[in-house]
């Protein structure tokens, strides 16, 4: 087993070891060696998750005392209850779709949908730069598949006229908001180029916008006004809506082959009922919490600005989000300059390859609506005098 250890020394000499760590957290902020950091890397884009009145109106409620806190089964068998269905319900309604599909985590819903969907007919043509979990699906799915480069609708389109009449099915597949660029794909632009064939689906991912864009907090797909010509929409609960679990929107055709075909919804244990009704509780509210979401676009601008201003070749131009990576290059670059920022007492962490592409690691920072004017003010302090 000596491969194992030499694998992991090759790691660490390149700067690459990932390791769990153990991280006590105070609201907004991690504790860390004793020393209380702002969190600038949680994915709990609207500060609902250590939102303590949202919490006791959940745990005073009569879903939350009668719901059992596991389904002890998959919802094929025995865990089918009724709770999962009224989440269904209230998510197909908001999106104005046919239907909704429940799954455990992004991860289970994005490894499991391609396969489910896709055979040897079919071609998947992917955005060079989707989730690890997307790519995990294409592959078990075993189907043909091309990777265009980011965000180059040119060259999609080059692939769809090239290729696409060669199969039964195509399958674009995409991010709505990218997340390690923090940048957006142009749905509409992807829907005109679908609507050329009869044959080809849109997949898209908006696992950090749901909760984070839209006039009700659907995604960037209402944002965009495509929410209807989208034919496969995911979102996750574990973000904004500082849950667990994911969900599709789609028609109903698509949830009843999914239903029927889809590994990670049929052997897998549901999730505990008490979860499926905090998400519906937190879901429920999301279009009157429009104040968070107008709060962490003007955060997000003004952190963007303040970065671009001091390090105006790190950050990619398209970044347009609360995700706002600081692109150093070296390894050792970005893990230096997260560790110089967690001694000022901002979290932020290092992402390098594979994670993202050779020679492009950064310091990803992500935003959530209840940082304060002076805690951001603070951190933009620094950017002039932690430097490389
Ligand atoms: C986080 C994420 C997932 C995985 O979702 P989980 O619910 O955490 O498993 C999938 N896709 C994208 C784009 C993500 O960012």
């Amino acid at each position: 087993m000596q491969h194992f250890k030499h694998a992991l020394e090759e790691l660490k000499a390149q700067d690459r070891l990932r390791r769990l760590p153990d991280l006590p957290q105070q609201g907004r902020y991690i504790v860390s060696d004793g020393l209380k950091l702002l969190n600038l890397s949680s994915n709990d884009y609207l500060g609902l998750a250590h939102d303590k009145a949202l919490r006791h109106e959940f745990l005073n409620s009569e879903a939350c005392r009668n719901l059992p806190w596991s389904s002890s089964s998959s919802r094929l068998l025995t865990g089918g209850f009724p709770i999962y269905q009224e989440l269904e319900a209230l998510l197909a309604a908001r999106y104005q779709r046919e239907a909704a599909l429940l799954f455990n985590s992004g991860y289970h819903a994005n490894v499991g949908i391609l396969p489910a969907l896709a055979d040897k007919k079919t071609l998947i043509l992917a955005d060079k730069w989707v989730h690890a979990s997307l790519i995990d699906g294409i592959r078990l799915s075993g189907a043909d598949y091309l990777r265009y480069r980011h965000n180059d609708y040119a060259q999609l389109e080059r692939l769809l006229e090239q290729r696409a009449a060669d199969y039964r099915c195509v399958i674009i597949v995409t991010e709505s908001l990218f997340s390690m660029d923090g940048d957006t794909a142009d749905l509409p632009h992807l829907v005109r180029l679908k609507k050329r064939y009869g044959h080809v689906l849109l997949y898209v991912d908006e696992a950090h916008a749901v909760g984070a864009y839209g006039e009700t907090g659907l995604g960037l797909a209402e944002m965009q006004d495509c929410v209807a010509d989208i034919d496969i929409l995911t979102g996750t609960f574990g973000k904004a809506l500082a849950s667990v679990g994911a969900f599709a929107v789609c028609s109903g055709l698509i949830k009843e082959y999914l239903t029927n075909h889809m590994r990670t919804l049929i052997f897998s244990t549901a999730l505990p009922p008490v979860n499926m009704a905090w998400t519906h509780f937190v879901f429920r509210q999301l279009p009157g919490m429009k104040a968070r979401r107008e709060r962490l676009a003007g955060i997000s601008r003004r952190l963007r600005e303040a970065v671009a201003a001091h390090h105006p070749s790190p950050m990619p131009a398209a970044a347009n989000s609360h995700i706002i990576p600081c692109v150093l290059g070296s390894n050792g670059a970005a893990v230096k300059q997260a560790q110089a920022w967690q001694k000022q007492g901002y979290y932020c962490l290092p992402i390098r390859p594979p994670t993202v592409p050779p020679g492009s690691a950064r310091v990803r920072l992500s935003l959530t609506a209840d940082i304060s004017d002076d805690e951001l003010d603070g951190f933009i302090q620094t950017l002039g005098i932690v430097d490389n």
